[in-house]
């Protein structure tokens, strides 16, 4: 079987893209944080095509994927109604978080209604939403007129796509999938996950482009980050949210991160000497100035020293890289501050799977 490629943009491809879906098939489709492998929400057949492409276990859920109005203008656009079919319990919070950030890279977790499949919430009792502002996305969303689940559409632990080449290479030879073709995604990491199901808080469950920061400037309100727990709140009671698995978009080529100016400290973790090493330089630094080592020979490559474009950028270059054959990867550690907190959370993750055997780690 082959994976199949389509140009885009007529109208044509996208109704075979919602027929296939209609029918319980799989498309995969651009985002603008990454390629999602969609599924009708409401066909427990189709989903578990996702689980088994991926081969994601089973408990893991999946994201909810809905279409913004036809024609709208942001700010008057009212949510509720569009998310009240899969979502109870929405709060003044939420209503403030969907209003400023959708349709955008912002996941909010809702106690689900009752007809959501328990194949999507991994039997939990709350079901995850997204708005994607990609055009391409609302195009298949709108005609769909449905829900669509859409993980990240990689192989379980592996790096997220962020071009239609991506995605392809992920699945060729194993699945027959219609792949719509958006070029590369602008915001390149997942989105920001935020519970609002406790009754409580909202709580950061995955950070990404839109930091806490941000939502406490456009909205005013506060969102819990990871390790502040509430005055009546249990870590027990946080949703499973499998990007928050130890080790997660893992290249096959060791990855890891090295701390200003201590790029030879990185290496003694390494006791069998590397010979081929890449190392990465931000982009505001002019060179690493390393006298070098006996037997290794680095070669650096710039990186964007903005939070924004480094996140465009970091999967797309780990896969780069993993195609070159290093025998190690270096990347600087990310500097302090919310806006770096969604691409050193990748980046510490990537570490953690990275290598020859990252297939085997826990991860999605
Ligand atoms: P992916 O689209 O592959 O980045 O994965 C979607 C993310 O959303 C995963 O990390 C899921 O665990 C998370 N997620 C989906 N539904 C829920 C939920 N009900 N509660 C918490 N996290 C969720
Ligand atoms: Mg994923």
């Amino acid at each position: 079987m082959s994976t199949d490629s389509k140009p885009l943009q007529s109208s044509a491809v996208i109704n075979e893209a919602v027929q296939t879906l209609r029918d319980g098939g799989l498309v995969a489709f651009p985002t603008e944080t990454v390629y999602g492998l969609g599924a009708d929400a409401k066909n427990p057949e189709a989903i578990q095509k996702i689980f088994t492409a991926k081969g994601r276990p089973l408990h893991h859920p999946l994201i909810v994927h809905l279409a913004a109005p036809d024609k709208f203008d942001a700010p008057q656009v009212d949510w509720v109604p569009i998310i009240a079919p899969w979502a109870r319990d929405i709060s003044e919070d939420a209503i403030k978080l969907m209003n400023a950030f959708w349709p955008g890279p912002l996941t909010l977790v809702f106690k689900k209604d009752k007809t959501v499949l328990s194949e999507i919430t991994g039997g939990q009792d709350t079901v995850a939403i997204r708005a994607p502002a990609h055009p391409i996305a609302q195009e298949v969303l709108r005609k769909f007129k449905g829900g669509i689940v859409a993980p990240s559409a990689n192989r379980f632990g592996k790096v997220s796509p962020t071009s239609a080449a991506d995605v392809r290479s992920e699945f060729e030879g194993t699945l027959d999938l219609m792949i719509l073709d958006g070029g590369d995604c602008e915001v390149g990491i997942e989105s920001t996950i935020i519970d609002m199901s406790s009754g409580d808080k909202p709580r950061l469950l995955r950070p990404g482009i839109i930091t806490p920061k941000e939502i406490l400037a456009k909205t005013g309100v506060s969102v819990l980050k990871t390790g502040e727990v509430s005055s009546d709140e249990h870590a027990e009671s946080i949703p499973r949210v499998s990007g928050s698995l130890r080790a997660h978009y893992a290249p096959t080529t060791p990855l890891r991160l090295y701390a200003p100016g201590r790029v030879l400290d990185a290496l003694s973790e390494y006791p069998d000497t590397k010979s081929r090493v890449a190392v990465a330089v931000w982009d505001s630094e002019s060179s690493l100035g390393e006298d070098g080592h006996p037997s290794v020979h680095f070669e650096e490559m710039e990186i964007p020293s903005d939070s924004a474009a480094f996140a465009s950028y970091l999967y797309r270059s780990l896969r780069d890289l993993d195609q070159q054959e290093w025998d190690l990867i270096l990347f600087p550690e990310p500097p302090a501050g919310e806006e770096w907190d969604g691409v050193r959370d990748r980046l510490q993750r990537a570490c953690f799977g990275s290598g020859p055997s990252s297939s085997s780690q826990d991860s999605n």
